[in-house]
């Protein structure tokens, strides 16, 4: 079996750089062979993230095989990242497959439920040399029109950041400051003083979700403040899809994956060099 990277190092390069790691969603062979291209190219650090669907659509012995393949051919580092996992049994059993990099999110639970479930999957995961990122705040379904109350109590509280990050002795912390999965409808406002507030009593890289169609001086900023992982997922899927139906749009009668594939490929990899690009990590490998 082989062994993927972590993502400890990785992280805190980052940020005693002052830039951020893109973890890219990917979900198939091609998705994966355009990271690696396109992080090659430009001698980047990058993440390959899956959450449980893509492990459970794709196989997880097969991203696996794929990345460590892909890291041997770069000759590189390729870490695989789990995520938004939810449970100890399942990251336990895809990091005995080789996965180093693990995220646990038990942020829908209470703040001590969140923290027994997160230190479980810690513990384990040292063990192993896989690093684990956990969040505090919810991320989905947060409007920018939130009256403060309810700000307050969906995004991360600070000192309970704090509190958080020493009780589960995780990696690195994924805040929720305003940012929502998905593409968004109108430009949200992100609460950066939060994130400064956050940076200010914790120590460990941050990190942000949710950065399909974030301008990019919003995600610039939010790295200037102290975010070292940059997730990006929908923005990749929709570029790949676009291409691929203009390319059918086109080429009708096309049926030869090596003729319509290449195309949704090099949609894809725009969008791969564009982040990197924003999170400021090219050559930094
Ligand atoms: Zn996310």
């Amino acid at each position: 079996m082989q062994t993927l990277a972590n993502t400890r190092d990785l992280l805190l390069n980052a940020q005693r750089g002052g830039y951020a790691v893109p973890a890219f969603n990917i979900h198939n062979l091609e998705t994966m062979q355009v990271v690696a291209e396109i992080a090659d190219k430009l001698q980047a650090p990058v993440i390959m993230a899956g959450t449980i669907g893509t492990f459970s659509y794709a196989g997880t012995d097969n991203i696996v095989a794929i990345a460590a393949s892909l890291a041997q051919q770069y000759q590189r580092d390729l870490p695989v990242h789990l995520d938004h996992h939810e449970t100890y049994d399942d990251i336990a059993d895809k990091v005995e497959r080789g996965v180093r990099s693990v995220m646990i999110d038990a942020s829908h639970y209470p703040l001590e439920e969140n923290i027994r479930r997160v230190k479980e999957v810690v513990q384990t995961s040292h063990r192993f040399g896989a690093s684990v990122e956990a969040e505090l705040g919810r991320l989905s379904g947060i409007e920018d029109d939130l009256v403060v109350d309810e700000r307050d109590a969906l995004y991360t509280n600070p000192e309970e950041a704090r509190y958080f990050v020493d009780a589960t002795g995780i990696d690195s912390l994924a805040i929720a400051i305003g940012t929502a999965h998905g593409m968004y409808k109108r430009e949200p406002k992100l609460d950066f003083s939060r994130l400064e507030e956050v940076r200010n009593r914790v120590s460990l890289p941050l990190v942000l979700h949710g950065a399909s169609g974030l301008p990019a001086s919003a995600i610039r900023q939010a790295i200037s403040l102290g975010i070292c992982k940059v997730n990006v997922g929908t923005e990749l899927k929709i570029a790949f899809s676009d291409g691929l139906k203009s390319f059918f749009q086109h080429h009708p009668q096309a049926n030869d994956p090596r003729n319509y594939m290449p195309p949704a490929k090099a949609a894809m990899a725009d969008v791969v060099a564009k982040v990197i690009d924003i999170c400021g990590c090219a050559g930094k490998l």
